[in-house]
């Protein structure tokens, strides 16, 4: 997996996913409402290598649509420090499941 950042395989995952998108691609794990703000944790699947999913965390201010503050495995954002694919991913399946997120 050289040059592509950390990634994990669904076996080394521990958890339940609370929603999985319906790609299969990014998996939101963790929740946690904080006053105006949701942090999210997640896995989203590596492009290049099928099977290996990033880390991904974002803070995200739903009102807004803004993220806060995040970080992914990938390399891109290693590299770059901004963010990345699958921050916005992870945002977007957030926004997308958000009616069935808030039930669990
Ligand atoms: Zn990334």
């Amino acid at each position: 997996m050289e040059s592509n950042g950390k990634t994990y395989r669904l076996d080394e995952i521990l958890g339940k996913p609370i929603v999985i998108s319906s790609d299969k691609k990014t998996r939101i794990y963790g929740l946690n409402v904080k006053g105006r703000e949701v942090a999210i944790s997640a896995y989203s699947e590596s492009e290049s290598s099928k099977g290996y999913f990033h880390r991904v965390e974002i803070e995200y201010l739903p009102a807004s649509m803004y993220l806060i503050n995040g970080s992914c495995t990938c390399e891109s954002f290693q590299y770059y420090g901004m963010p990345c694919k699958h921050m916005l991913k992870v945002r977007n399946v957030y926004i997308k499941n958000r009616d069935k997120i808030n039930k669990y």
